[in-house]
């Protein structure tokens, strides 16, 4: 031992044992893309991830679609970069909007999200805590047609009943199909109807001031291209030996990763390069607490009042059904109980001690 080190008791290690013991574990990520079909979802998706998600997907003629409600289709994809391993589930929602029932489209996506919250928090007031998986939606892409001059209604009611429970982003897809300007002014009018309607979307954390510049700068290009202008295609090219994913047109190529042609690589630095992490701590501490705490409250109140218990409950808005976990109902509120006592304790403890002092 050097007399370097004599001088460390050894804490300055914990970063890198969190490290191991992180890529030993590897990681989950969750995202679910919404919006109607033949927005370019799939294809984005692909783009993402550099793989073939979707290539066995029947795609139904439009009379069956009309007919179609939406369903919830799960793919697991299993990553590995640099020794990292990462679990990456997508959720698509083919049949969203569809329908000539709207109104459908929504509660689908919404009972989807709850019910990942509601399993994990079965599993955390369960005895098996230690090898819960994650399977709460970390992020969803919201997919904006470029046709249109904003959001539509049935996108700003489906995103008021998204934004409090699940970190939104706002893709507009196919940005090819429209000129520079016109992406500017779709922007503007997407953020303007947002803010009107008091929708929140993903919010970046602020940069660290003692980031290095070219983070900052980063992050700050991040910000300002919200909501993200975004191409995909599954066709790679080869032009003069480099590869790209483009799409083909009569006068060129787009370049799906070419910044000047849209937001794409903005979008996955984002969510896999920057903020993957930022997303998981967001839809812990902020959207699964408010679950938690609205399932607690209930639980309450329905021990209070002595009401006989039924397998669903309605939350104050009474649009979602939390499902009741009746088998740790009495666990929770037994423990809350001790936690008070022992609160009550050491608060008399203190005082005696205080006491204690001042009589010395
Ligand atoms: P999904 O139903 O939303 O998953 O849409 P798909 O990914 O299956 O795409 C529907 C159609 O749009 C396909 O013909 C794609 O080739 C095309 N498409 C996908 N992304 C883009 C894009 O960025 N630009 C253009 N112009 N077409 C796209």
């Amino acid at each position: 031992m050097s007399d370097r080190d004599r001088d460390y008791i050894g804490f300055g290690s914990l970063p890198l044992q969190y490290h191991r013991k992180s890529v030993k574990r590897g990681f989950e990520f969750t995202l679910m893309v919404v919006g109607e079909s033949g927005l370019g979802k799939s294809t984005l998706i692909n783009s993402l991830f550099l793989t073939d998600l979707y290539k066995n997907r029947i795609v139904p003629p439009v009379d069956e679609r009309i007919e179609k409600t939406t369903r919830i289709e799960k793919k697991t994809l299993d990553i590995e970069e640099k020794s990292v391993r990462l679990r990456l589930n997508v959720i698509d929602t083919p049949g969203f909007g569809d329908a000539i029932n709207g109104d459908e489209s929504w509660r689908v996506v919404v009972d989807y999200i709850d019910e990942q919250f509601r399993q994990y928090f079965m599993d955390e007031s369960g005895l098996n805590r230690k090898n819960i998986v994650d399977n709460r939606v970390h992020c969803c892409l919201y997919a904006v047609p470029p046709w249109g001059h904003s959001l539509r209604q049935m996108d700003i009611d489906v995103l008021r009943r998204l934004h409090k429970k699940v970190n939104l982003v706002i893709v507009i897809t196919k940005a090819d199909t429209l000129t520079t300007n016109e992406v500017k002014r779709l922007k503007a009018n997407i953020l303007r109807d947002i803010e009107a309607n008091g929708i929140q979307l993903y919010k970046f954390p602020e940069c660290d001031s003692d980031e290095d510049d070219d983070f900052k700068k980063q992050d700050e290009e991040l910000k300002q291209s919200v909501p993200f202008a975004v191409i995909g295609s599954n066709t790679i090219f080869d032009i003069g030996g480099k590869k790209i994913r483009g799409r083909q047109y009569p006068w060129g190529i787009v370049d799906v990763e070419n910044t000047t042609h849209s937001d794409f690589i903005k979008l996955r630095t984002m969510l896999i390069a920057t903020h993957m992490q930022d997303l998981c701590d967001t839809t812990q501490d902020v959207h699964y607490e408010n679950f938690r705490a609205q399932c607690i409250s209930q639980i309450q109140h329905n021990a209070k009042t002595g009401k006989v218990r039924s397998d669903s409950i309605k939350t104050p808005t009474g649009e979602i059904v939390i499902p009741v976990v009746t088998e740790t109902d009495k666990l929770l509120l037994q423990k809350e109980e001790e936690i008070r006592r022992m609160q009550e304790m050491l608060a008399q403890m203190q005082e005696k001690l205080k006491q204690q002092t001042i009589d010395v």
